[in-house]
């Protein structure tokens, strides 16, 4: 656990053969950072299934609409499927020999690392007994969302962000780390 550098994290839409990326956060004691990913999801073109997907993480899972916040006219916006090599290029501004390592908490993300051989710690690993994220929510507090989420007026949804998932999960990191030095 002291060899992490990093920690990432992404939400988005997990469709059953496939998963589409929303946001991507990396989280280090250095740059920490959120960005917006265009799905390009086009309605009509979905199933059913695939549709109440996506409303039901809008409403209840991350809050972010399936259509992007910027306007690619205006902004550079990446797709889902260049998430592995965002991650690359932060893993190469930001880990260091001692520190080679990025973590996550995150099925979906763990597949992209692993694909794109990214050094990488999975900390829902049993070794690790390692909190559930909805655990450390509760410790840290819930009241911070990224600038591409609106909170749905009229509900107490409580919504992931991929920033302060990644920024929790380093804070937990960090605390589990010195408490190592300690002993
Ligand atoms: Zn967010």
């Amino acid at each position: 656990m002291d060899k992490i550098c990093a920690v990432v994290d992404c939400q988005g839409f997990t469709f059953p053969d496939r998963f589409i990326g929303r946001e991507l956060a990396v989280v280090s004691e250095y740059i920490s950072q959120c960005q917006e990913i265009d799905p390009q999801l086009k309605w009509q073109d979905l199933t059913a299934e695939e549709k109440s997907i996506v409303l039901y993480s809008t409403s209840e899972r991350h809050g972010l609409h399936h259509y992007p916040f910027n306007s690619r006219n205006f902004c550079y916006l990446p797709y889902s499927s260049e998430m592995g090599s965002i991650i690359k290029l932060w893993h190469e501004m930001i880990a260091t020999e001692e520190k080679p390592l990025f973590a996550y908490k995150n099925h979906q993300l763990g597949k992209i690392l692993l694909d794109n051989n990214i050094p990488c710690l999975d900390l829902d690993q049993p070794e690790y007994k390692f909190p559930k994220y909805a655990d450390l929510q509760n410790r840290f507090g819930d009241n911070y969302l990224c600038a591409y989420h609106k909170r749905r007026k009229g509900t107490d949804a409580r919504l992931i962000c991929a920033y302060r998932k990644a920024a929790h999960i380093f804070r937990e990191v960090n605390e589990r780390v010195k408490q190592m030095d300690w002993n």
